[in-house]
C-alpha cells in the first residue's frame, strides 16, 4: 500500500516536472500550494519561496486588484479556460522584470476544497514576432497607400476575392456595396481591353502546365469606373499552385498609371509629329535647293553672255555691276550646292555597310589633291579601321575636315594628322592641324548651319561644311566636337560606334 502511495507520488512528481508548461496550483484563498521547477525558474524564484504566497506575487502591481477579482469570480464559476483564450496577461519576475504570458486554468475538486491549476507559458518571443509583423504590415500598408497601390487576392477554387481599400478606391467602388470577385473585376475592365486581358489570364492559368516558370504576370489595361471615368492601370501579380501544381490562387498589386500613359502617348504623338515635320522639312530643303538650281543656271548664263558681249564697251560702273552679278550668281550656286549636300544627308542616305575608313581618307585626299599641292600640305595618319558606315559620307566627312584644315591654315605650311583610338565601344577619330585655331567662345557655334567666323574675302565658304559633318556623324550614332588653341591649331574629334 505504502509502495503504491509512494509510486503515485513519484508519478505525480514526474508529471509535474515533465509538463511542457510552468505549473502552479492555488487554494481557494489564492495561495500557492504547488509549483513545478519550470514555474519557479520562469519567475526567478526558488520553489520553496513561492509556496504559501498568494499568486498575486507573480502579477505586476498595476494588475493585482483586478487579478484577485478575477480569481474570486473563477472560484465562483469555475470552468476550464484553455491557453490562448483570454486577454493579454503579464507576469512579474522576482527581479521586477515584467513579461507577457499565456495562462490556461483548470479547476480541480479535492477534499480540501477547490484548487486551481494554472499552466503558464512565456510568450515574449511570440509577442515580439507578432509586433514585428504588425509593424512591417503597417509599413507596407503605408507604402502601398502612399503609392496609391491596391492589392488583391483571388482564390480561384471558389472565386473568392479580397481587395484592399486602395483597390476599391482605384476602381471607384464602395466596399460595403459590392463583393469582389473575378467577374466583378472583369466587368470593370474596358470593353476594348477585356478580351485581351481575359485571354491573358486564361493563358496564364493554362501555361503553367507547359511552362511553370510563368507564374508572374504584368498587365496594362483600362478600367471604366461606375461614374464613367476611364483609368489606365498596371496590374502585377503572381500565381500560386497547390501541391499538385494546379493554380489555385492569384495575388497582385494594381497601380493607377493613367498619367504615365497619357505622357507616353503625348510623347509618342510628338515624336511622330516631329519625324513627319522633319521629313517634310528635309524634302522641302532638297526640292527647294534642287529647283533653284535651274533658274539660277539661267541667270548665271545670261550674266556671262552680258560680260562677254558688253564688258569694256559700256562705262566702268556697268562693268562693276556685271562683275557683282557674276560673283553673286557663283556664290548662290555654291550655297545651293552645299545646301543640297546638307539635305542629302538624311534624305538620300545609303545603308551602312563595312566601310574601310582608310579608303575613305584616300578618296578625300585625292579629291583635295590640288589644294594639298598648292598649299604644300603634309598629311599623316594612323592605321585606320573598318567601320559600319555609308562609305560616301565617310569620304565627305574627311574631305570637309581636311579641306577646312587646309583652308584655315596659318602662314606655315599645313601639317595634318588623322588619328584614331579605340575607346570601349567606339572609335574616336581626330583630324588635327597647325592652322589659325578657333577662339574658345566660338567652339559651340561652328557646327551650326551658316555659322562662319570670318569674312568671305578672308576665307571663302558658306558655313555649311561642319553642319554636314555633324549630321553625318550623328546619323552614324556618334558625336563630333572640336578642341583648339587660337594661333596653334585645332583638333576635330568624332566618334563612330563599334558594332
Ligand atoms: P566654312 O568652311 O564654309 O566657313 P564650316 O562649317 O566648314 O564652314 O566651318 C565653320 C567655321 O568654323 C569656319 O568658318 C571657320 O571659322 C571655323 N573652322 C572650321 N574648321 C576650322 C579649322 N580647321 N581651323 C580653324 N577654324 C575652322
Amino acid at each position: 500500500m505504502t509502495d503504491a502511495i509512494n509510486n503515485a507520488d513519484a508519478m505525480f512528481h514526474l508529471f509535474m516536472e515533465g509538463a511542457p508548461y510552468a505549473i502552479a496550483v492555488t487554494n481557494p484563498k489564492g495561495e500557492i500550494v504547488l509549483v513545478n521547477s519550470r514555474m519557479a525558474q520562469l519567475f526567478a524564484y526558488r520553489p520553496e519561496e513561492l509556496i504559501g504566497q498568494t499568486i498575486e506575487i507573480l502579477v505586476p502591481e498595476r494588475f493585482r486588484v483586478k487579478h484577485s477579482e478575477y480569481r474570486r469570480k473563477f472560484h465562483q464559476e469555475p470552468d476550464i479556460r484553455p491557453m490562448g483564450t483570454g486577454r493579454d496577461l503579464y507576469g512579474l519576475r522576482k527581479d521586477g522584470g515584467v513579461f507577457p504570458v499565456e495562462i490556461g486554468l483548470s479547476p480541480i475538486q479535492t477534499p480540501d476544497g477547490l484548487l486551481v491549476l494554472a499552466a503558464i507559458s512565456d510568450i515574449s518571443q511570440r509577442k515580439r514576432s507578432e509586433d514585428a509583423l504588425r509593424q512591417s504590415e503597417a509599413r507596407l500598408n503605408l507604402a502601398l497607400s502612399a503609392a496609391h497601390a491596391g492589392t488583391w487576392d483571388w482564390d480561384m477554387t471558389d472565386d473568392q476575392a479580397m481587395w484592399s481599400e486602395e483597390s476599391y478606391l482605384l476602381f471607384g467602388l464602395d466596399p460595403n456595396k459590392c463583393k469582389p470577385s473575378y467577374k466583378l473585376w472583369l466587368s470593370m475592365v474596358h470593353p476594348d481591353d477585356r478580351a485581351a486581358v481575359q485571354g491573358r489570364v486564361k493563358s496564364l492559368i493554362t501555361e503553367y502546365i507547359t511552362q511553370p516558370v510563368h507564374d508572374m504576370f504584368d498587365l496594362e489595361y483600362r478600367i471604366i469606373r461606375p461614374d464613367g471615368v476611364v483609368r489606365w492601370v498596371n496590374d502585377r501579380g503572381q500565381i500560386m499552385y497547390d501541391h499538385n501544381n494546379r493554380p489555385v490562387r492569384m495575388i497582385g498589386i494594381v497601380f493607377d498609371v493613367t498619367e504615365r500613359k497619357a505622357a507616353e502617348e503625348r510623347l509618342a504623338r510628338q515624336a511622330q509629329e516631329l519625324a513627319r515635320s522633319n521629313a517634310e522639312l528635309q524634302e522641302f530643303a532638297y526640292v527647294a535647293s534642287h529647283d533653284l538650281q535651274e533658274p539660277l543656271r539661267a541667270v548665271a548664263g545670261c550674266v556671262d553672255i552680258l560680260r562677254r558681249r558688253y564688258q569694256g564697251r559700256l562705262d566702268a560702273r556697268a562693268d562693276e555691276i556685271i562683275t557683282h552679278a557674276i560673283e553673286g550668281a557663283a556664290r548662290m550656286q555654291n550655297l545651293i550646292n552645299d545646301l543640297l549636300a546638307y539635305s542629302r544627308v538624311g534624305s538620300r542616305d545609303q545603308p551602312f555597310e563595312w566601310a574601310d575608313s582608310h579608303a575613305a581618307l584616300m578618296s578625300a585626299l585625292s579629291n583635295l589633291e590640288v589644294s594639298i599641292k598648292e598649299s604644300g600640305t603634309m598629311v599623316t595618319h594612323d592605321r585606320l579601321p573598318e567601320v559600319m558606315a555609308d562609305q560616301a559620307q565617310l569620304t565627305q566627312l574627311f574631305q570637309n575636315l581636311i579641306g577646312n584644315a587646309i583652308k584655315f591654315r596659318s602662314n606655315k605650311a599645313p601639317v595634318i594628322h588623322i588619328g584614331v583610338e579605340r575607346q570601349k565601344d567606339e572609335w574616336k577619330f581626330s583630324v588635327s592641324d597647325n592652322g589659325i585655331g578657333i577662339e574658345p567662345q566660338y567652339l559651340g557655334r561652328i557646327f551650326h548651319i551658316f555659322q562662319r567666323l570670318h569674312a568671305r574675302a578672308a576665307y571663302p565658304g558658306t558655313g555649311i561644311g561642319l553642319a554636314i559633318c555633324k549630321r553625318i556623324v550623328e546619323r552614324h550614332g556618334g558625336g563630333i566636337w572640336c578642341e583648339s588653341r587660337p594661333g596653334e591649331g585645332s583638333t576635330f574629334h568624332f566618334t563612330f560606334p563599334i558594332r
